[in-house]
């Protein structure tokens, strides 16, 4: 199939489909229930363990008493990459920032395995490339290591020195739900005209991309920066893009285009040490379009430091369980 004939089939999705999948259209507790920890008490036991000839006791009489039932959480902004381009990134990030800084180290296993231990149900890997030519291999790179995990949900990237349609094209084909775009690494404008491609797919198919803004080596994003985004999310509103870090330190401007933008969604994901800075009243009525993200492993808290600062905001239960969980899970649904 050529790319024209799969961008063809792609814009050809109905509307009214694409508008009834709209994310902002579905429940905020849909993902109440799907924590295995919310399973009802009165839940009949599995068959008795094989060999035990049907004399050992039921196995719900040897389960550990349960305990309060744990919220779900979804990390939506954590980068599990390959070894080589996580140790280059952490040697980035130590030429201005000690490494004992960094409470976990670079490798996606130890990550995912700090991610589980912390009480993480599910993450999104996200990855991000520098230069033309090598988001194809790393996309591929995340399908094959991810993409049967039942923790890991991975992203997809683009640069637009490449063919952005058909690297696009090749990484929803090998089956990868999500896209991130980081400008300041990539050293390009959200509004290249390049990454059209992209902006079309995401919003026929209502993908999530999570957008690094902003050319600060620091990871911030400047006030004058946020414009770009918003003549994207205008020119494709019905693309559910999301604006990583609320872009910090700019959040009141990123907050004041949330409001403006109905189709945007930004993630609370600290930057390198300084956690998001907003109050539960800056959240009213964003609560469905906010998620929560840690920046795994380039970041200098620890997930429950993250996770305590949500918290403390003092959030309806309903308006955290979103955050933690709904939205992400609404926008990318567990596998
Ligand atoms: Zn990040």
């Amino acid at each position: 199939m050529s790319d024209t004939s799969i961008d063809t089939s792609i814009r050809s999705l109905p509307p009214a489909a694409a508008a009834s999948s709209s994310f902002a259209t579905h429940a905020v507790t849909a993902s109440v229930g799907q924590n295995p920890a919310d399973a009802d008490p009165t839940d009949p036991p599995g068959p008795p363990p094989l060999g035990s000839g049907g004399a050992a006791a039921p196995t719900f009489l040897k389960s550990p008493p349960r305990g309060p039932v744990r919220p779900r959480l979804v990390d939506a902004h954590t980068h599990l990459l390959p070894d080589r381009l996580a140790q280059a990134i952490r040697g980035y990030f130590v030429q201005f920032i000690t490494g004992d800084f960094f409470p976990y180290p670079p490798q996606a296993d130890a990550c995912r395995a700090a991610l589980m231990a912390a009480g993480v149900d599910r993450c999104w890997s996200l990855p991000y490339v520098r230069r033309p030519g090598s988001a194809s291999g790393l996309n591929r790179w995340m399908a094959e290591r991810w993409g049967q995990d039942p923790v890991v949900e991975p992203g997809a990237t683009v640069h637009p020195g490449d063919d952005v349609g058909r690297v696009a094209d090749e990484a929803l084909a090998l089956g990868l739900r999500l896209f991130k775009v980081h400008c300041a690494v990539g050293e390009f404008s959200l509004g290249d005209p390049r990454l059209e491609p992209l902006w079309d797919r995401a919003s026929a198919g209502q993908i999530p991309v999570v957008v690094h803004l902003g050319h600060s080596p620091t990871g911030h994003t400047e006030a004058d920066e946020l414009p770009a985004l918003e003549t994207v999310a205008r020119a494709w509103p019905h693309a559910p893009i999301i604006l990583a870090h609320l872009g910090a330190p700019a959040v009141p401007e990123g907050l004041a285009l949330l409001r403006r933008c109905p189709s945007l969604l930004a993630d609370l994901t600290p930057v390198v040490i300084q956690t998001t800075p907003v109050t539960a009243a800056d959240l009213e009525g964003l609560e469905e379009r906010i998620l929560f993200g840690t920046d795994l492993p380039s970041v200098g808290l620890r997930i429950e430091e993250v996770l305590g600062h949500l918290r403390s905001l003092g959030l309806s239960p309903r308006a955290e369980r979103a955050i933690l969980a709904g939205n992400a899970d609404r926008l990318v649904p567990p596998r």
